[in-house]
Order: C-alpha cells, then sequence, then structure tokens
C-alpha cells in the first residue's frame, strides 16, 4: 500500500504550481494526499529561497514538520531552499529523511514508491481536495535579466518558455473541472516565446479563445516589456482582467543601473500614465526592493514621491537582503538593517492611505466577483483587482440559501478597510 502523503507549500505561486504537479504525478501512482500533515506518513515540504525571510520561514517550517514525526514518517524537502542549501540542510536538520532540488519530481515519486507502509488509508474526508476556483499556468521557468540583488537565475537556471501548446492543454484541464481563473506566471511572463519564437500576446489570444466564462490575469510582467501591443491585447479581452502586476523595484536610475535592471523614473511614469490612458480601470500592482546598497537618503525620498505621484492600487515591498552568490553581496555602502525596515514601513504606510482612499473610492460600485471560499455564512469573493493570496477580497454576508463558492456573482461594495471591501450580492 502506498503510504499517504501531505505536500506543504511556501512561496510564491510558481511553487504551487510545482507542488499541484507534483500532487497529480502521486496521484497517478495510487497516492493519496491530505492536507492534515499529522495524519501522513511522508510529509513532503516545498521551500521558497528567495529571500532572508522567506528562507527562515522555510526553516521553521520544516522544524516545526520535524515535530510531528512519528516511527517511520519521512520527512522530504524539496523546492528552491533545497536546491541551493542541500548540504547545509542536510548537516543541520539531521530529521530531514531525503532532498530534492527544482525539477526533480520524477525522483522523488520514486522514492516514496520505495517506501513500505503497511497502516491504514486516509478516510476520504481529510483527502486534499482542489476546492479554489482558481489555477495557476506556469507558462515558463528560470530567467536571463541577471538582477543583481536576485538569487533566482542561478536557483531556476535560464529562461525557458513552456510550448503553447502544453499551456492550452492545461489551461483545458483545469476549465474541465470547473475552474473559472487562469493565473498566467513565470519569473519573467513578459519574455514568453522569446526562446521559442512565439509571444505573450499570441498565447493570451489562444487562451481567450477558449469556451467558458473565465478570468485570465498575469503575473510579474517586467516593466520595459510591457509593450503598446501586450496593452491592446488585455484592452480587447474581456476575460482578461485589467489588472497589471509589474515589479519595478526602484524608481531612480542610479539604484536601478546598481541592481542591474533597465528602465528610467521618467519612463516608468510615461508607462503607468499611457497604461491607465488605454485601460482607465486598470488596477496596476508593482513591487519595491527598499535598502539596496548605495540607496541613500535622497533616493528614498524620490522614491516615496514617486509612490505619491503614480499612485499604484496595489504595492509590495522587500527589505533587501545580502543572497550568497549575488553581485550585491560585494557592492559596497550597505544600508544598515534597521534603516531598510524603517524604509519599508515608510512606504507601506503611505500606501496604507492610498489603498483605503482608493478601496472608500469604490463604495457604492457594483463588479463582477468571483467567491473563493463561504465559511460560517461569509464569503470571500475577489473582483478582477484581487489577485488571490497577494492583494485583499471582499467580504459578503447575508449570502442566499444554498449559496456556495466557485462562482462569479455581482456585488455592490458596501464598506471599504484599508485592505478588504464588504459587499452585498445583487444577483
Ligand atoms: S527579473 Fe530580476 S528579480 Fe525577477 S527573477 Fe529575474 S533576475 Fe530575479
Amino acid at each position: 500500500m502506498r503510504p499517504p502523503l501531505s505536500i506543504i507549500t511556501l512561496g510564491c505561486p510558481k511553487n504551487q504550481v510545482d507542488s499541484s504537479h507534483l500532487a497529480a504525478a502521486f496521484t497517478a501512482e495510487g497516492f493519496t494526499c491530505t492536507e492534515t500533515p499529522d495524519e501522513a506518513k511522508v510529509i513532503l515540504i516545498n521551500t521558497c529561497g528567495f529571500i532572508e525571510d522567506a528562507k527562515r520561514q522555510s526553516i521553521d517550517e520544516i522544524l516545526a514538520l520535524a515535530t510531528l514525526k512519528t516511527d517511520g514518517t519521512r520527512l522530504i524537502v524539496f523546492g528552491c531552499l533545497a536546491q541551493r542549501y542541500k548540504e547545509e540542510l542536510i548537516r543541520e536538520i539531521p530529521e530531514i529523511d531525503a532532498i530534492f532540488g527544482i525539477g526533480q519530481d520524477r525522483a522523488i515519486v520514486e522514492y516514496c514508491k520505495s517506501i513500505e507502509y503497511n497502516g491504514p488509508a486516509i478516510t476520504p474526508a481529510n483527502q486534499t481536495t482542489a476546492h479554489q476556483p482558481y489555477a495557476y499556468l506556469k507558462i515558463a521557468e528560470g530567467c536571463n535579466r541577471g538582477c543583481r540583488f536576485c538569487a533566482i537565475p542561478s536557483i531556476r537556471g535560464r529562461f525557458k518558455s513552456a510550448t503553447l501548446d502544453s499551456i492550452i492543454e492545461e489551461a483545458k484541464t483545469h476549465l474541465g473541472v470547473g475552474k473559472k481563473e487562469l493565473i498566467l506566471v513565470a519569473q519573467d511572463s513578459a519574455s514568453f516565446g522569446t526562446d521559442t519564437g512565439g509571444d505573450l500576446v499570441s498565447l493570451i489570444d489562444a487562451l481567450a479563445s477558449l469556451d467558458g466564462d473565465f478570468w485570465i490575469r498575469m503575473l510579474y510582467l517586467y516593466p520595459t516589456s510591457v509593450t503598446g501591443g501586450l496593452i491592446d491585447c488585455i484592452k480587447r479581452h474581456d476575460k482578461v482582467v485589467k489588472y497589471l502586476d509589474i515589479p519595478i523595484q526602484h524608481s531612480e536610475e542610479g539604484i536601478l543601473r546598481a541592481m542591474g535592471r533597465s528602465g528610467s523614473r521618467a519612463g516608468y511614469i510615461e508607462l503607468f500614465e499611457r497604461i491607465r490612458r488605454h485601460l482607465p480601470d486598470v488596477c496596476l500592482r508593482t513591487t519595491l526592493m527598499a535598502g539596496f546598497p548605495g540607496e541613500g537618503a535622497r533616493d528614498f525620498k524620490a522614491l516615496l514621491s514617486f509612490i505619491e505621484e503614480v499612485r499604484f492600487d496595489r504595492l509590495g515591498v522587500f527589505a533587501y537582503s545580502d543572497e550568497e552568490g549575488t553581485a550585491a553581496c560585494a557592492m559596497p555602502e550597505k544600508v544598515t538593517k534597521k534603516t531598510a525596515q524603517r524604509r519599508v514601513e515608510e512606504l507601506m504606510s503611505l500606501q496604507a492611505e492610498i489603498h483605503y482612499e482608493k478601496n472608500c473610492a469604490l463604495v457604492g460600485m457594483q463588479f463582477k466577483a468571483l467567491v473563493d471560499e463561504v465559511h460560517e455564512g461569509t464569503a470571500a469573493a475577489r473582483l478582477y483587482c484581487h489577485a488571490p493570496e497577494i492583494d485583499g477580497c471582499v467580504f459578503i454576508e447575508k449570502l442566499p440559501d444554498g449559496f456556495s463558492a466557485d462562482d462569479f456573482v455581482t456585488v455592490q461594495i458596501t464598506g471599504a478597510e484599508e485592505y478588504d471591501l464588504t459587499g452585498e450580492i445583487i444577483y
């Protein structure tokens, strides 16, 4: 008999795609997966090694899961952190039974097949069910950009697009089981097809031509690759949500060049104005890095004024941290951790005000919303401007009898908080 498994996923949506592919490979081999790791005889953890905080979270999680081990339970670690720090993890955490890097699904499945198990099967109530109404489609792996602070290219390798046919097939499978939102992810989504003679616009055209009522959302678009053609494509397809996630990391040219990134403050302002002109209701999201080596008080002040000027709808901010093997590690003029953290907080508090004002402006308006879950009489739904697990949501009370998740409804926004909204179902 196959031992019951539990897969815990940390990090970004790209890791979730990897975990769901691995879960599918296990299912095909007759394994059952449970959401409760203390019921499992094999606990697998898909780790993140992106920045210091993520690494710490992965290690804390491994240690916490190690305490659940009983006689014969195996603890398997895989993913980015495992790829990067294999030797150190094995040495420092003896509870780990096996460790695998990126792209080793087959080896993981074979390892698990070799584990002897004579215990009970998992009861169906505890088996993992994919209950969310959205699915991630990984359209490429790796990255060629070479940002000097980033270890991803050394972990995930060179940029490699998936084939258009394989993405369309996977999309059809998700739509066939009732998914209502397809989310395109990659380290560098805008570069899709540059290595294979294709392009992102053709992919979106093909996905949007599939039958059904569903949303398409794109994450991680490198700013200087957001072309007029891509903006037009987003505009012409109703299925493509008017939501653009364009991480810029910084606004000031000196810092951008030091980071090894292209773009400029003036270029970004022009880009975001152009997007808003073509897509008036667009939700713009970006990510910033505070405290990169050499970021002086004047650079940071300029970044704050840039945020005040552009007024992004969504903003994520990371504090710079030294990542082994990256060029930024060896750079002089390091900003102290305390200063970097203070800058993160200043940016987030500025954004909280902007976010609240933008949320208040939605009160009284009606939107199509996708219901992710219903719990104790309250539904959590998302509008086009909410990416799952990243942004806020709309909480809906007073649900009609028999109301269930996983479908579209029309909601009227009745209240706004700093992060989330409240609403009522219209129909
Ligand atoms: S674009 Fe830059 S930050 Fe993003 S994965 Fe590639 S190298 Fe890293």
